[in-house]
């Protein structure tokens, strides 16, 4: 028995696991796995419509929105937002706080579109997540691009800001499916499923409609035009089938954990538990985020010195606290408290700290 900690891919709830797996060999009696089916046929197609539904259900969001079901990751996402929502002559914002930001805004020079700064925490080592009063909106602005919770760093958005009536595209890798959201100010939302709503292969955006139909193909090759997914359902080629039934099933765990308010709930009881386990240790553990930026998802923090933090990693290893170890460009410890993880994994990883900063302070 461990406890994962992983950034990504990370752990998936075990009844999904569990499910997915007596179902592999023999879906449902189908006398054939749900890999080898064709993804035109009623038993896939329904898979597919019910995971799409359930995703807008869990958020509250009515036919005005549409679910689609891609691949290539947040990354992918990163130039088809602007190749498809951002045309020559037009600008757009974008929001750094950590190095996802900045790849996002990379993307937007190599399509050949423009865009600017609208706010950054970069001097400050990315720490904190801009205030509303820091920012510099361009009210023209095509969208307003952010990542709502930042893996390596270990910040995320209290509340998004309010953009003035420019829609918010947000990349919400890394806290998809954790918290409810207020919609109105969102136009398009990103995140692979691989931190928390599933496995690898799957990339989830859920947009508004309208927007998307008004968006400008030009110059867009077909598979990366959001107007060929709208029109097809996600089907226009071959789905990541599996990825899509596995995320189908966290859906139905998260309904059964009470839906995104259960799970917000869970998710504050859990990194409550950890952030006091380093507010009790009288500065031995350092926080990289500032308290009012501090995420829910990834916790980031240090130990006096390297040789310590490295020496905190291997021991909680062997104490069934796997994947630990803070990003490369950070260092320190990270702890990656995604939906699935137990919440009696926090309270072991609590207990551990308090015990190893006893040992070494
Ligand atoms: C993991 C992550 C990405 C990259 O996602 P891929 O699916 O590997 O492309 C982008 N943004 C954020 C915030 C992430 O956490």
């Amino acid at each position: 028995m461990v406890y994962n900690f992983n950034p990504g891919p990370a752990v998936v709830p075990a009844a999904a696991l569990r499910e997915a797996a007596a179902n592999l060999v023999d879906f449902r009696g189908q006398g054939m796995s749900i890999v080898e089916m064709s993804h035109r046929g009623q038993v896939y197609e329904e898979i597919h419509q019910q995971a799409i539904d359930r995703c807008l259900r869990l958020y509250g969001l009515g036919p005005e929105f549409t679910v689609l079901l891609l691949q290539g990751g947040a990354s992918l996402q990163f130039a088809m937002v602007p190749m498809n929502l951002l045309r020559p002559g037009q600008s757009a914002d974008y929001i750094s706080t950590g190095h996802w930001s900045q790849k996002a805004v990379e993307e937007v020079g190599l399509v050949g579109r423009t865009c600017r700064l609208a706010g950054s925490s970069e001097a400050a080592d990315f720490s904190y997540i801009p205030a509303q009063a820091e920012l510099d909106l361009d009210a023209q602005a095509a969208y307003l691009h952010l990542t709502t919770n930042n893996t390596i760093y270990g910040t995320q958005f209290q509340a998004l800001p309010r953009s003035g009536g420019v829609p918010i595209v947000a990349d919400m890798s890394s806290d998809l499916l954790s918290r409810p959201l207020p919609w109105d100010g969102i136009g398009l939302a990103y995140g692979g499923a691989q931190k928390n709503a599933g496995i690898a292969g799957l990339t989830v955006v859920i947009a508004r409609r309208e927007w998307l139909d008004r968006a400008s193909v030009e110059g867009v090759p077909t598979v990366m035009r959001y107007a060929t997914h709208t029109k097809s359902n996600s089907l226009y080629n071959t789905p990541p089938v599996f990825a899509i039934y596995l995320f189908g099933l966290v859906l139905q765990w998260i309904e059964a954990e009470g839906g995104l308010a259960g799970i917000d709930a869970r998710n504050q009881h859990k990194a409550g538990l950890v952030y006091a386990a380093i507010d009790a240790s009288a500065g031995f553990y350092r926080g990289h985020a500032r308290p009012d930026s501090r995420s829910l998802m990834n916790l980031t923090f240090k130990l006096p010195d390297a040789a310590l933090d490295a020496r905190f990693c291997s021991q909680a290893e062997k104490a069934g606290l796997i994947g630990l170890k803070g990003h490369r460009s950070v260092g320190g410890v990270r702890a990656s408290l995604y939906n699935a993880l137990d919440p009696a994994g926090c309270q072991a990883l609590a207990e551990f700290m308090r015990d190893f900063a006893r040992q070494h302070a």
